[in-house]
Formats: structure tokens, C-alpha cells, sequence
């Protein structure tokens, strides 16, 4: 069997990164996530395209979607280096859907759902590690010690778009430009909708047998 081809979505919040380091491990892919490849470049200059903001930084702090012609670029490089995958932040909406038909050929969707109360919450206690990227919950998965990340030591931080005016307008744009997305794949058949709201163990369990389904079918 060649190399599994997963798309993970779900609301910011909903888990998509969390689960993504368990499918990556269990079925032996890469975690490509264009949130993490646009946060370690994310002063990149971009000001000769003449867009909106001259950096990534500017669309990810409003929590608007970093422009297509920008991420589909970071896109096609990540999936040309990767041996299966499970990808993570992508497509976010039609026209990327399109992008992604023309580089890859993902054998399911999974959607994580999850209730926009319960995203909040999420967000705005989530600490990410500065030095490895592992991401903890001040209430969910607190770590060991207050601040520090339990598997590097590394500081942990809030992130820019995770205060919460900043996840109103990111929960705004995933319904405007991204839940057509999910409708999408719903047509098309590829979508496998999975409850997103039990514990990351229990999301896990879930998930773990969808994907068995879906590559085994
Ligand atoms: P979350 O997982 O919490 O929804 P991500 O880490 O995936 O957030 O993305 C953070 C930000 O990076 C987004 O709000 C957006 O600005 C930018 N971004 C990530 N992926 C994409 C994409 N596919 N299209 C446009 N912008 C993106
Ligand atoms: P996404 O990548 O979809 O934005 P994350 O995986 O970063 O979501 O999770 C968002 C926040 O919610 C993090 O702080 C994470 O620790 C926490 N979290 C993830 N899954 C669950 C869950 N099933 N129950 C409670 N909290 C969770
Ligand atoms: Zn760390």
C-alpha cells in the first residue's frame, strides 16, 4: 500500500494539531501544518507581492487567512519532501481545495467536531512550547510545572491570535471561508466527521479506527 494521504480539519480549536502528532506516529506519515510553517516564517517578506500586510505575521495577528498564492507555494514544497501525510490547516477554503487536487490526492478527510463554545475555551488557554512546538492547555493538559514545557523544558507562551479577540475573528473567518470546505468533501464523499469534544484520548480511539476504516475500504 503507498503511503497514506490524510487531511485533518476542524474549527481552530478543535484539536486538528493534538491529534495530528498521534497520526503522524501511528501510521507512519509527516505532519504538514501551514499554521506551524508560516509561525517559524512568519516575518518573511512578501511585500513584492503588494498585498494587504508585507509579512505572514499580519494576516496570522488579525486572524485573517495568509493569502492563497502565498500558502499554496509553502504547500506544494511541503508535500513534494513528505512520504504520506497528514495535513493540518489546509485546504481552508475553495480555492485551496482546488490547489490541493492539482498536487495530491488525499485518501480521506477527517473532521473534528466540535461546538463553538467549547473552541474558545480551548483557545484562549492553549501555551505552545518556544523551543519545540508541543502545545499544552492551562486547564485541559496543563504540564508539570507552570510555564515550562514537560518534554524540552523550553518557556511556554500565549500565542498572538489566541487572545480572544483575535478567536472571534478566527472562528468569523473558518465559518465564512472554511466550513464550505467541509460541505465539499461531504459531497464529494471523502469526508469522515468524528466527535471532536471527548477527551484527546478518547477523540483519539475514534479517529484511530475512522482512519483504519477509511484506508482499509
Ligand atoms: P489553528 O490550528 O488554531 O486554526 P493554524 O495554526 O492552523 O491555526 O493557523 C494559524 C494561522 O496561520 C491562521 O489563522 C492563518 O492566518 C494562517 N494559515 C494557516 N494555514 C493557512 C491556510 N491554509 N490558508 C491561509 N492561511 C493559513
Ligand atoms: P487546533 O490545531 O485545531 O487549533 P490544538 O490541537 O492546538 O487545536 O488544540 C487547541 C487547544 O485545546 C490546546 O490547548 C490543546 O491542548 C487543547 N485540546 C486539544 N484537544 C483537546 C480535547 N480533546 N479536550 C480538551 N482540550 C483539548
Ligand atoms: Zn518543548
Amino acid at each position: 500500500m503507498s503511503d497514506p494521504e490524510i487531511v485533518i480539519m476542524g474549527a481552530p480549536g478543535a484539536g486538528k494539531g493534538t491529534q495530528s502528532d498521534h497520526i503522524a506516529e501511528e501510521f507512519d506519515v509527516d505532519h504538514v501544518s501551514t499554521g506551524d510553517a508560516f509561525r517559524a516564517n512568519k516575518d518573511m517578506d512578501i511585500s513584492d507581492l503588494g498585498l494587504e500586510y508585507d509579512t505572514p505575521a499580519g494576516f496570522m495577528d488579525a486572524g485573517e487567512l495568509v493569502p492563497d498564492e502565498v500558502v499554496n507555494e509553502i504547500l506544494r514544497a511541503a508535500l513534494e519532501d513528505a512520504d504520506g501525510y497528514v495535513l493540518d490547516g489546509y485546504p481552508r477554503n475553495l480555492a485551496q481545495v482546488e490547489y490541493l487536487d492539482s498536487v495530491a490526492d488525499p485518501d480521506v478527510v477527517l473532521y473534528l467536531e466540535v461546538d463553538e463554545d467549547v473552541l474558545t475555551e480551548r483557545l484562549t488557554g492553549r501555551r505552545v512550547c518556544s523551543e519545540c512546538g508541543a502545545t499544552y492547555h492551562v486547564d485541559f493538559d496543563p504540564p508539570e510545572e507552570e510555564g515550562v514545557c514537560d518534554v524540552c523544558g523550553g518557556d511556554l507562551y500565549q500565542r498572538e491570535d489566541d487572545q480572544p479577540d483575535t478567536v472571534k475573528e478566527r472562528i468569523r473567518v473558518y465559518r465564512d471561508e472554511t466550513a464550505p470546505v467541509v460541505d465539499h468533501y461531504d459531497d464529494t464523499g471523502l469526508l469522515v466527521r468524528v466527535d471532536g469534544e471527548g477527551t484527546p484520548d478518547e477523540v483519539w480511539a475514534d479517529l484511530r479506527a475512522a482512519i483504519e476504516d477509511a484506508l482499509e475500504g
